[in-house]
């Protein structure tokens, strides 16, 4: 499989802000850190975390100084835990629930759990058990993002024949390529899919589900279809002057520096992020410590409605990026050369008018539903009014007998873990479906707190849950 092309060492010495945020804990640190754990009965950690992952048994397993059990507890619940130990929203997850953060500091659940993967893969330990022997069912997955990594796993481990179907060259969805690169390196995700791959998955990338392959064969040839394509590329603004040279999506920025050395991408002096959300001050953080010289982000509401998380402003903040609020966009303005001169904002509260100057503008406003795509893929697929499948709560069920739906083209965008989460929670109604055995999967913690499917969850009818 091929990878991305990773920033040269002058590069990296040329970028030193591009390195990720966060560094490891050290062996003493994270043995001290995992010694302040209570280990609570019933952990409010374990209930917060969607994929179910076993704080308190992996953090006491670093404090015994089974750094290798403690991945284990991690990726069994959870596959893809070192790409979510560095992308999670902890704060708001498992620290934010952890009872310490009552009177004193949480414990650092994220880094702790950085520090367990990154052992073993690191030294190449494996900690999977062996998949169960083959059942003989052969499950097909749409997308080899997070929710279809987290099915695969699960499915695979229990002894389905899975196959990925992903229409890009590298798999692992915005973990590999639409991440910050000061938060997490490509790399940490390639590792992942590996590890799925380790299970006995298949993964064919290059290949588009609708144009190199008809839904229809997949529906015939396989037993069970997950699907798990995500969300489209990146939405348009809608005023004029926006199609043209120097406007373009963050998304694709971001892109650029996974896959480009990074004296190789483009960023100019003046750069302009039009956004409220996490890629909007990923793209803005990135531009500044690429070398932009200003690197401002608009958003057309006030900072508290943002949807980006406190820590990440104040990390952009810090890397000296500015931010104006209720900002609304009229025109993206150009000189008589065609050239990206600036954008015309009004205030949202006193209707000033003004130009904010710029020669690079990145677009983070969202990304599209795939409405469009599924409804071709599946015509009587039922979708609700956002345009998402509208799924079964607990098993992930479409309105489509056998096929299954998760991670963003289903919940509209959430986070990693929530896909990976969804992902697991499809493996299991499918076992279910197929086997007709209680669907207790291999890969899952023992106090995992992930909904099964519940008794006739079979019944669930999508079009009265649309109309309600
Ligand atoms: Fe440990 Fe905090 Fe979880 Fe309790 S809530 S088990 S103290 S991490």
């Amino acid at each position: 499989m091929a990878r991305p092309n990773p920033p040269s060492a002058e590069s990296q010495s040329q970028f030193p802000l591009m390195e990720e945020m966060h560094g490891p804990l050290s062996d003493r640190a994270a043995l001290a850190e995992s010694q302040r754990c209570l280990y609570c009965y019933d952990a409010p950690c374990i209930h917060a975390c969607p994929t179910g992952i076993d704080v308190p048994t992996f953090v006491k397993k670093i404090s015994t100084g089974d750094v290798t059990g403690a991945a284990k507890t991690i990726l069994t619940a959870n596959i893809l835990g070192a790409s979510c130990a560095r992308v999670c929203p902890t704060e708001v997850l498992c620290e934010g629930a952890c009872v310490l953060g009552h009177e004193y500091e949480p414990i650092q659940i994220g880094l702790l759990q950085r520090h367990a993967t990154d052992f073993v893969t690191a030294r190449g330990i494996s900690v999977l058990d062996s998949p169960a022997q083959a059942n003989g069912f052969r499950v097909a997955i749409i997308g080899a993002g997070p929710a279809g990594l987290g099915c695969a796993a699960d499915l695979a481990a229990l002894g389905h024949r899975v196959v990925i179907f992903e229409k890009e060259a590298l798999a692992g969805g915005l973990n590999t390529r639409g991440v910050a690169y000061y938060k997490m390196k490509p790399q940490v995700s390639l590792d992942e899919v590996r590890l799925v791959e380790s299970l006995g998955v298949e993964i064919r990338t290059g290949v588009n589900v609708g144009k190199d392959l008809h839904a229809d064969e997949l529906l015939s040839e396989y037993d069970a279809i997950f699907v798990a394509i995500g969300l489209g590329g990146g939405s348009r603004l809608g005023v004029p002057g926006e199609v043209g040279a120097g406007v373009r999506a963050a998304l694709d920025f971001i892109r650029d520096i996974h896959e480009m050395p990074l004296e190789s991408v483009s960023v100019r002096k003046t750069v302009l992020v039009i956004g409220g959300g996490n890629t909007a001050i990923d793209a803005v953080s990135q531009a500044k410590r690429l070398g932009a010289s200003s690197a401002t982000l608009a958003y057309r509401r006030k900072e508290e409605q943002m949807n980006a998380y406190a820590f990440e402003v104040a990390q952009a903040r810090a890397a000296d990026c500015r931010l104006i609020f209720e900002a609304n966009p009229r025109e993206v303005v150009r000189n008589d050369e065609g050239n990206l001169t600036g954008v015309r904002f009004t205030h949202a509260s006193s209707g000033m008018e003004w130009i904010e100057p710029c020669d690079q503008l990145l677009l983070a406003i969202g990304q599209p539903k795939q409405d469009q795509l599924l409804k071709s893929l599946f015509p009587a697929l039922a979708l609700n009014a956002r345009g998402c499948v509208l799924t079964d709560p607990l098993t992930a069920r479409t309105s489509i007998h056998k096929v299954f739906a998760g991670g963003d083209c289903a919940n509209g965008g959430m986070e990693v873990v929530n896909a990976v989460g969804e992902g697991k929670k499809a493996a299991m109604a499918i076992h279910h479906m197929l086997t007709g055995k209680p669907a207790v999967p291999k890969l899952q913690a023992s106090r995992s707190g992930i909904a099964r499917p519940a008794a006739g969850a079979g019944l669930w009818n999508p079009i009265r849950s649309a109309t309600h």
